[in-house]
């Protein structure tokens, strides 16, 4: 048996809820509660607020969890990060108010910045020699400059169009992050094999992620030129028609060369072309 925590209610539920159901890892989301135990998988999910996660794995009150990098590095907990997940993409960055001119780390100097990443952005002035005064605070941090309580932020920013809403802009990236799969430091053995078998499935899902199965009729003699376009996890599968002289043509595209490989698919004389979804894709 093996215990993941990850977030009870917010942005980063949903998806890894999701993840481990695409993982064939089936957990009764009706009974949500502190503890639940998945059906067929020996995995318990422990739901905590995103902030507690790195300490509880740390200290093996779980096993693995997910959360979002930033609170691994805000938190300093000695975990491993197993693997970048792919979602809940996001980056700390510092903003200002956006009529003032940014100089510089050192525009910062004497000033008040306020964040809830109070470790991060201590990080960040030292290694710029930056002297600035941190203030913690832990929710509408963005309000804080109109508030006059501070002359700048550190926060979580996505889109940016909370700092546009409120008059700031972005200047400084100080760290991207995404969700993350943390494990402890000291795992048992049966643990591990528990954890090597979810890997197995989470890299299938994420290896299906953005491809496409293709498949389409084409001149036998037109072969050799659509494998030049299409080169497969290995070679793309070619079988013979009924009709002489035709066969058919399997492989698998990554969604951003899709519509270029189909049009010169089509110059060379493919018909018949089919697009289909990929569930899961082991290499
Ligand atoms: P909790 O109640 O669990 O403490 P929270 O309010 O601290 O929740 P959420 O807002 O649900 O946290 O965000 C969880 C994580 O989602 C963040 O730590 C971050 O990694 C990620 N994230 C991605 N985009 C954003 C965003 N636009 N704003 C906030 N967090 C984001
Ligand atoms: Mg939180």
């Amino acid at each position: 048996m093996i215990r993941i925590a990850i977030q009870s209610k917010g942005r980063l539920s949903e998806e890894s809820l999701a993840l481990m159901n695409e993982a064939g890892i089936k957990i009764d989301e009706l009974k949500r509660k502190f503890l639940s135990r998945a059906v067929n998988f020996p995995l318990e999910v422990l739901y905590l607020r995103d902030d507690d996660i790195p300490g509880v794995v740390e200290e093996e009150s779980a096993d693995l969890g997910i959360v979002g990098y930033n609170e691994v590095a805000e938190t300093g907990a000695d975990v491993k990060i197993v693997r970048k997940l792919g979602f809940g993409a996001c980056r700390i960055s510092i903003a200002i108010p956006k009529d003032q001119e940014y100089t510089g780390p050192q525009f910062l100097s004497g000033k008040r910045i306020a964040t809830s990443y109070p470790n991060v952005l201590e990080a960040w002035l030292e290694e710029n020699g930056v002297d600035a005064e941190i203030q913690k605070i832990m929710g509408s941090v963005e309000i804080a400059p109109a508030a006059g309580i501070a002359d700048a932020i550190f926060d979580i920013v996505s889109s940016g169009g909370t700092l546009v809403s409120n008059g700031l802009k972005e200047v400084e990236v100080v760290l991207r992050s995404e969700a993350v799969l943390i494990a402890g430091n000291n795992m048992s053995e049966e643990k591990q094999q528990i954890l090597d078998s979810m890997l197995f499935r989470f890299d299938a899902v994420e290896n299906s992620r953005g491809k496409k199965y293709i498949l389409m009729n084409l001149p036998t003699e037109k072969v050799e030129e659509a494998v030049k376009i299409l080169p497969a996890m290995r070679s793309p599968t070619v079988m013979p028609l009924a009709a002489e002289g035709w066969c058919s043509l399997h492989s698998v595209v990554h969604e951003s060369e899709l519509w270029d490989k189909i049009e010169r698919l089509k110059a060379i004389g493919a018909e018949g072309i089919l697009i289909l979804n990929l569930d899961k894709v082991i290499e």
